[in-house]
């Protein structure tokens, strides 16, 4: 390697370690187990060669927001023997790309409608599997956001087990921007009072994941019950794009 590889993957390390401290200290501050936080580090639109520092620190969940260029990076990861890497699909799914979402991936985060997930369930099903999903609900209600309205969610979620291909593990969210990060805890809370509601109203759906949190809110999402978080710049660094 040369140096300056070198500072990168000593880098990426060093931060990974900060934000695994800072995820650690956020679940004790809440009488959470640390193991029931996954740390997603959000590898898009860096190479290959940052995947690799952060699995040589230890890391193994990776995500990704974009299906082109997920894939790329599924095969870079395998023609490197990095077998034990789990690849989360994190952004909008768009509805021609769903049978580009079917593969060796951990879970797909942001199935933000109906149409989608039965897309997603076709194309699952004509390939002979069942892909790990999560339905994204719009908990602040902003007409930007994508996902499901939460009054939506229960009989969506029974619609899709009917279906198959899919297999619905519990919600995702995608918090509004906040200056301030305090700002988002309500939509953290809101997350996680729906998903206790729907465990409540239908224990024989799963409902165990939550993925909420990015770079800027994190620890507030996990004091407030995440089980996914999706960590990017803070590992990687500040995206141009
Ligand atoms: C890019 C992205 C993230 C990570 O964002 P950071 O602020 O860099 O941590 C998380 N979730 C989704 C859906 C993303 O597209």
């Amino acid at each position: 390697m040369s140096n300056e590889a070198e500072e990168r993957a000593a880098t990426i390390a060093a931060n990974l370690s900060a934000v695994r401290q800072r995820i650690a200290a956020a679940a004790t501050r809440v009488g959470r187990a640390v193991e029931a936080v996954t740390l997603v580090a959000v590898s898009k639109t860096y190479p290959i060669e940052d995947v690799v520092s952060a699995y040589a620190a230890g890391q193994r969940d990776f995500g990704e927001n974009r299906v082109e260029e997920l894939w790329p990076k599924v095969h870079a990861a395998q023609a490197l023997g990095l077998h034990d890497l789990r690849w989360h699909l994190i952004g909008t799914l768009q509805s021609r790309k769903t049978p580009e979402a079917v593969g060796p991936f951990a879970l797909i985060h942001a199935v933000d409608r109906l149409k989608i997930a039965a897309r997603l369930s076709r194309d699952a099903l004509a390939a002979g599997c069942t892909m790990p999903i999560l339905l994204e609900v719009n908990i602040s209600g902003e007409a930007s956001k994508h996902g499901f309205r939460p009054d939506e969610v229960l009989a969506s979620a029974h619609e899709l087990r009917e279906m198959g291909g899919v297999q619905v593990k519990g919600l995702m969210t995608m918090a509004p921007y906040e200056a301030e990060p305090e700002a988002t805890r309500p939509v953290f809370r809101e997350l996680a009072a729906l998903r206790d509601q729907l465990a409540a109203k239908a224990p024989e759906l799963e409902w165990s994941e939550l993925s909420m949190g990015m770079t800027n809110d994190f620890e507030i999402a996990v004091e407030e019950g995440a089980t996914l978080v999706r960590v990017g710049s803070a590992i990687f660094g500040a995206r141009e794009t």
